[in-house]
């Protein structure tokens, strides 16, 4: 999915660059909250300019944040209460196990990834370790944690999804990933599987409505054509919007393997391919409008995945993909598996396995649009 991967701004370069030196180096720097040397953070005998912020605007927000660098953290046993887990430390001030008797979350200082119910997630930023203490980003907080954790807290949901528009990946000359020695393309079993998928939804009373049905590419040019995929969403005033792509990897191949599920990266946060921050991802996307929603419905649909096909878990990720980029409704991009790995290579050409996909694909919709009404309904159930 190399080409389908591009990000939009080219914004990177110079100014990149710079804002990098300036706002990560300084990130990087241990150090303790914004209060004077030496005094701990967060106390409440904090001298008034290092106060956390309080902000009640919304109750996915939390009540208390400090901010390291240039970015605002919520300390773990806040996030604890307000997703209404317990605290356990499994490393002092560096991984803790956050639980009730349905939820097991698992954090740790420096590392994006993060487990969920067993399940691989991935923030937008490693949680830090300081003072003695385990931060997470109050982005990852209220776009990722509590969308999973505690769907309730997001207040009014999104009314039920009634259309879905569904993306074959790639089409006519752009072929997607290729396995050559078993002469598979990408495009052919994107098409395939969002075909079976389409009247899998059909049958369960969903409108659906496909940015291509045949091998063809909807514009000259790959920026173009993606936005074209976005713009049909639009039309359609499509509910939920699904890419469906198939992964490929250049080395260790066969070791390579399994779904992952991408919904588009929060603003401020740089994509889970880059650990740095840099001055595009500072703009507000209009795919970014869905960024709970977003969260949730990536996580429900790699949570079947894992459930009925049985795939090695690649991770629920974030990144900051063009064809998401411009899509004003729940959106994900699905990669049902790797090309490149000649085992799951000669899976994916096999229709019964691809109808078993879009069975896992269609369930993991209908657990998203159930988690929305359990929502209206206020019933707060883990999503999945
Ligand atoms: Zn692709």
């Amino acid at each position: 999915m190399n080409t389908q991967r591009v990000r939009w701004a080219a914004l990177g370069g110079l100014m990149g660059g710079l804002l990098v030196l300036g706002v990560e180096a300084q990130e990087n720097i241990p150090r303790l909250a914004p209060t004077r040397p030496g005094a701990p953070a967060l106390t409440p005998a904090a001298p008034e300019s290092a106060k956390p912020k309080t902000e009640t605007a919304s109750p996915t927000q939390v009540p208390r944040t400090t901010r390291f660098g240039a970015t605002d953290w919520v300390e773990i046993g806040v996030v604890a209460k307000r997703l209404g887990l317990k605290v356990g430390w499994t490393l002092s001030s560096r991984e803790a196990v956050l639980t009730d008797k349905d939820t097991r979350l698992e954090l740790a200082s420096d590392r994006l990834e993060a487990g969920l119910n067993g399940q691989r997630i991935f923030l937008g930023q490693a949680p830090v370790s300081r003072s003695g203490n385990l931060y997470v980003s109050k982005i990852d907080f209220e776009r990722c944690l509590v969308p999973l954790v505690r769907p309730a807290l997001l207040g009014v949901p999104k009314p039920a999804p009634k259309t879905i528009v569904i993306d074959p990946g790639h089409g006519g000359p752009d072929t997607g990933k290729v396995n050559g020695a078993l002469g598979l393309f990408e495009k052919t079993y994107t098409l395939d599987t969002s075909l079976r998928l389409k009247k899998i939804l059909e049958a369960r009373g969903w409108k659906v409505v496909l940015t291509r049905s045949d091998d063809r590419q909807l514009k000259p040019g790959k920026q173009d054509d993606l936005q074209r995929r976005a713009q049909i969403a639009a039309d359609a005033d499509a509910d939920v919007f699904v890419s469906i792509h198939f992964n490929s990897v250049a080395e260790q191949v066969e070791k390579v393997s399994g779904a992952e599920v991408y919904r588009f990266t929060p603003q401020h946060q740089p994509p889970v391919t880059r650990a740095l921050r840099r001055l595009d991802d500072e703009v507000l996307n209009p795919g970014n409008g869905n960024d709970v929603w977003n969260s949730l419905l990536a996580y429900s649909i790699q949570r079947r995945l894992l459930r009925d096909l049985k795939l090695d878990d690649r991770g629920f990720k974030h990144d900051r993909l063009a064809v998401l980029r411009l899509v004003s409704c729940p959106a994900v991009l699905i990669e049902g598996g790797f090309l490149s790995n000649t085992t799951e290579a000669r899976r994916i050409g096999n229709a019964a396995y691809r109808q078993q996909l879009a069975e896992a694909i269609a369930n993991g919709l209908s657990a998203y649009a159930s988690q929305l009404q359990s929502l209206r309904s206020g019933v707060n159930t883990p999503a999945g």
